[in-house]
């Protein structure tokens, strides 16, 4: 299967990792929208969250636990945390990642 985060995962293409543990990887997203832009992958291939969530809740909470570690690192005074599912969506890599963003004021609705 040709999948770019698994790529990252494998360390076959470079990304700035910015923390790991067990089951999930986090690397800054190539495009950020905001000052903390981070990406957070689980290690092992599921193409969205909802897959993930049924099949390895256990990976889910690993990344949540990463993202929620990468956050109280920077002292974010708030984040949101984002899982697009389906090209209407907006998911353009269908490698299940959780977008944590953070260090500006978000606006809500998101668009
Ligand atoms: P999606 O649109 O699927 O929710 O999010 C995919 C994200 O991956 C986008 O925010 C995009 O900027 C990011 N992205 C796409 N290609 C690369 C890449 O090669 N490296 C990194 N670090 N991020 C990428
Ligand atoms: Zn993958």
């Amino acid at each position: 299967m040709n999948c770019l985060f698994c790529a990252i995962a494998k360390g076959e293409i470079p990304a700035t990792i910015v923390g790991r543990n067990d089951q999930a990887l986090a690397f800054d997203d190539i495009n950020p929208q905001a000052p903390t832009h981070v990406l957070v992958i689980p290690t092992s291939h599921f193409d969205n969250v909802g897959e993930l969530a049924l099949a390895d809740p256990s990976s889910l909470k690993a990344i949540f636990e990463l993202a929620d570690e990468i956050a109280a690192n920077r002292q974010l005074a708030g984040y949101r945390t984002v899982f697009n599912t389906g090209a209407e969506a907006g998911q353009t890599v269908f490698h299940a990642h959780l977008h944590l963003l953070g260090g500006r004021a978000l606006q809500w609705p998101p668009g």
